[in-house]
């Protein structure tokens, strides 16, 4: 019967064939760090570096995410973390059609990132810390959060009055205290680029 004569055909493509097709291998690039310390700045150059280098990638972050599928949560801590469960997922599917995702969330504590973790798993998480000391941050004020923060306009924020647990162990640390965003986001592709290789 003709049924089998074309057996590939039948089965559902796996995402190895879309990384395939991709010329790629699917990752997630896990940004964590502080309110102001260049995750967003470091993932919209990232996202630019790796097109022009010809790999496919997308940001995830609070613009593309908060102000659509998850604008019914705040910021408790339940609502944190149904906001990175949901991300999670997002950026599960993303691994499946053979995409980069680079996520841009302060995602503040180690349990919130073992959530993360879990659910993408570990082969495909790749956790980057995003660090300027506290101070830096502040100082920097890009959107005015810290200020309202420490008047007390805002309840919970991270580094002020709710906690921010640093990576004990993440694939890289970007200090961008010390650097510009082109060295960061150069340092970031080169340990990411083995990883991000197909090789054919
Ligand atoms: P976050 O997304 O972590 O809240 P943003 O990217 O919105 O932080 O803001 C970081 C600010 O720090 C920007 O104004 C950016 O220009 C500045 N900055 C200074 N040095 C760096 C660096 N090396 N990497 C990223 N951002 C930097």
């Amino acid at each position: 019967m003709a049924e089998n004569i074309h057996p590939i055909f039948d089965r559902l493509l796996q995402r190895a064939d879309r990384e395939r097709l991709l010329h790629q291998r699917s990752k997630v690039l896990w940004l964590t760090g502080l309110s102001g310390s260049g995750k967003s700045t470091i993932a919209q150059h990232l996202e630019r570096h790796l097109y022009n280098q010809g790999f496919f990638a997308q940001v995830l972050d609070g613009d593309n995410i908060r102000s659509g599928i998850n604008n019914n949560l705040g910021f408790s801590e339940e609502d944190r973390r149904e906001n990175i469960r949901r991300i999670s997922e997002i950026a599960k599917l993303y691994i499946n059609s053979g995409i980069i995702s680079i996520n841009s969330f302060i995602s503040p504590t180690i349990a919130i990132r073992q959530m993360a973790r879990s659910i993408i798993g570990e082969a495909d998480f790749i956790e980057i810390y995003v660090h300027a000391p506290l101070e830096v941050c502040e100082a920097r004020d890009v959107k005015g959060l810290y200020q309202k923060a420490r008047r007390g306009e805002i309840k919970g924020f991270t580094g002020i009055d709710a906690p921010y647990e640093a990576p004990e162990n993440p694939a890289l640390e970007i200090r961008t205290d010390e650097m510009d965003v082109n060295m960061a986001v150069e340092q970031i592709f080169q340990f990411i680029k083995p990883l991000i290789t197909l090789e054919e």
